[in-house]
């Protein structure tokens, strides 16, 4: 009995096959992001050596106040000194910038980071929605049957699809489905669960309780149409 299994179903079986999957997936994404920092974050002082910050320095044309935005032409004297503008409680810094602030500024210095970890997050979600929602490969292994007989429930492997068996039971032949026809115990459960449900559902039409929307108000119900 093939069978579909819902979107809810492949999540946690999948959720149980690939635990691994699923963590190197979180640790990719961390080494990603942290690559991410390194790469596109601003550099930070430990990472540029002196040359470099002479030359840094050099190129710095405005200092730019980190809380109220004063932008003054750059002095090496005023370079990281407190705001002259900006009044107590909150007094920023000037911080040195190769940019205008009319220009967009260096802006934030951080800006070409965020933009790569959203897209790494939603790569990273179509990963895991990929993982999770991808149909198990789950082929069943074991299969039973009721004997016809005897009653007795049988079990049987793959390799026993439409072969005769003796039942070892009442040791009469009997003849095992094939593939198509092959139920696992989950089958079995699913069909006697039909099987009550649909006694029940009979049962309560016969009492009455159950009166089909057509049989009341005459007209047929939209949402009540014939299904199949
Ligand atoms: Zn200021
Ligand atoms: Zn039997």
């Amino acid at each position: 009995m093939p069978k579909q299994k819902s979107f809810g179903q492949r999540v946690l079986a999948n959720l149980k096959k690939k635990v691994v999957q699923l963590l190197l997936a979180t640790a990719l994404l961390g080494g990603i992001v942290w690559g991410s920092a390194r790469l596109l974050g601003p550099k930070t002082l430990d990472r540029v050596d002196t040359a470099g910050q002479a030359r840094a320095k050099e190129e710095y044309k405005y200092l730019i106040c980190n809380s109220c935005k004063l932008e003054v032409l750059y002095t090496a004297e005023l370079d990281n000194h407190t705001c002259p503008k900006c009044q107590p409680p909150k007094v920023g810094y000037l911080m040195p910038s190769k940019t205008s602030i009319k220009s967009g500024g260096d802006g934030n210095p951080w800006r070409r980071y965020n933009v790569a970890v959203a897209i790494e997050a939603v790569l990273y979600l179509a990963l895991i929605y990929y993982l999770l929602s991808r149909p198990v490969d789950e082929t069943p292994t074991e299969f039973v049957l009721t004997c016809l007989h005897c009653g007795l429930s049988l079990q049987y492997k793959p390799d026993g699809f439409d072969q005769y068996a003796i039942c070892p039971g009442c040791e009469q032949v009997i003849k095992l489905p094939d593939e198509d026809e092959a139920m696992t115990r989950e089958d079995q459960e699913h069909v006697r669960e039909m099987t009550i449900l649909t006694a029940m559902e009979l049962d309560l039409r016969k009492s009455g309780t159950i009166v089909d929307a057509d049989a009341e108000n005459g007209e047929p119900n939209p949402h009540d149409a014939p299904r199949g």
